[in-house]
């Protein structure tokens, strides 16, 4: 069937919505996005700047989207008790032959053999329909028709961050007398989508949790941190809270100088995640204090990507939790959504924009 496709030709960049003609019948799930998320990686490939996006081997070009809510249009029987109606998301990460993939963890791929929906060698979910195998695909519990699924993707990142938080942490007392985490500090750098989500996971540990930036907030995100009780500051103001040390450290920024600035911060058995990516960043000088402090204080740094099945399952159970916990609150985090043909919107973010949703219609 003729379907449309926003696509781009990886890593050189460029968008269009085109029309193609495909086939589904490799596949025994075909699908229709009902809703797909656009973030920072779908735009860093369409301005070229991600040199390690490629189109699918033989293909001069690659669909775009690993952030989707979709509807299962048919099914064969025997998939995973998936059926036609069923509200899914897709996994973005498809396996290589690595020991990690074999068993389902493509997100610790040792190899690099895997590939990415939308990203690396894989046609992605911004497309009127597509094929898929029901073991790639994570139902929405109840089959709610709302849109707040369309955040699987991101809060599936957060959930992987918290379950290597929890091995690392072991490696000393991380809690308080009584087990919590009440009164210990987490800082998220940044103050986009991701940097919302993971907030919203580190309060529901217990973490006195502010999300930090280099300018103030606008309306909506200032009310949304406010009414879901996450601290903000403005970082470019110094002194301002300065003295208060940090525990667990998130960075969604990737930018080195800032990550520096607040590693010289932590307390003692901190641990400081790394998972903004910023290949353009300015580079930031390291000095022989810094590293000295690093040991000195126990410190944990780590790095990671992604997440498996179980994230994403996850990801959908904490959704519905703090949806039904903040209520519309929480449905703020969807700033803007658009047609498939306003392909400006990978061109140009909105100055208000937590997350921009392309709507594919009925
Ligand atoms: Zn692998």
């Amino acid at each position: 069937m003729i379907v449309r496709a926003i696509v781009t030709d990886a890593p050189r960049g460029g968008v269009k919505l085109d029309s193609m003609d495909m086939d589904f019948h490799d596949f025994p799930v075909v699908l229709k996005p009902v809703l797909t998320g656009i973030c920072g990686t779908d735009r860093g490939i369409v301005n070229g700047s991600l040199p390690f996006a490629y189109n699918p081997h033989g293909e001069n070009r690659l669909i775009l989207g690993h952030e989707s809510l979709s509807v299962v249009v048919s099914a064969e029987p025997n998939s995973y008790n998936i059926k036609a109606g069923d509200m899914v998301v897709p996994m973005v990460r498809r396996p290589g032959k690595c020991l990690n993939c074999l068993v389902g963890r493509s997100d610790n791929c040792s190899d690099g053999q895997k590939h990415e929906a939308g990203v690396t060698g894989l046609h992605g979910f911004m497309r009127d329909r597509f094929g898929d195998f029901p073991e790639y695909l994570i139902k929405v519990p109840g089959n709610r028709k709302d849109d707040m699924a369309v955040l699987t993707e991101p809060v599936k990142n957060v959930e992987k961050v918290f379950e290597v938080l929890d091995i690392i942490s072991r490696r000393s007392i991380f809690t308080d007398s009584a087990g919590a985490y009440h009164g210990k500090r987490a800082v998220i750098i940044g103050t986009g989508s991701e940097a919302f989500l993971f907030a919203l996971k580190s309060m529901d540990w217990g973490f006195s949790t502010g999300i930090t930036n280099r300018h103030p907030l606008d309306e909506i995100k200032g009310k949304l941190a406010e009414d879901t009780g996450m601290d903000f500051y403005d970082y470019s103001h110094a002194g301002i809270r300065e003295n208060n040390g940090i525990d667990l450290l998130i960075d969604t920024s990737g930018d080195p100088g800032t990550v520096l600035r607040f590693i010289g911060r932590m307390n003692n058995n901190g641990i400081v995640v790394l998972f903004g990516t910023n290949g353009k960043a300015q580079p930031a000088p390291v000095d022989g204090d810094l590293l000295g402090s690093i040991v000195e204080k126990n410190l944990s740094i780590i790095g990671s990507v992604d997440g498996a099945r179980i994230h994403y399952e996850r990801a959908i159970q904490d959704i519905y939790k703090w949806k039904a916990q903040f209520g519309k609150t929480i449905e703020m985090i969807i700033t803007g959504r658009v047609g498939p043909e306003d392909t400006g919107i990978f061109l140009k973010k909105p100055a208000d924009e937590i997350k921009t949703v392309i709507s594919w219609g009925e």
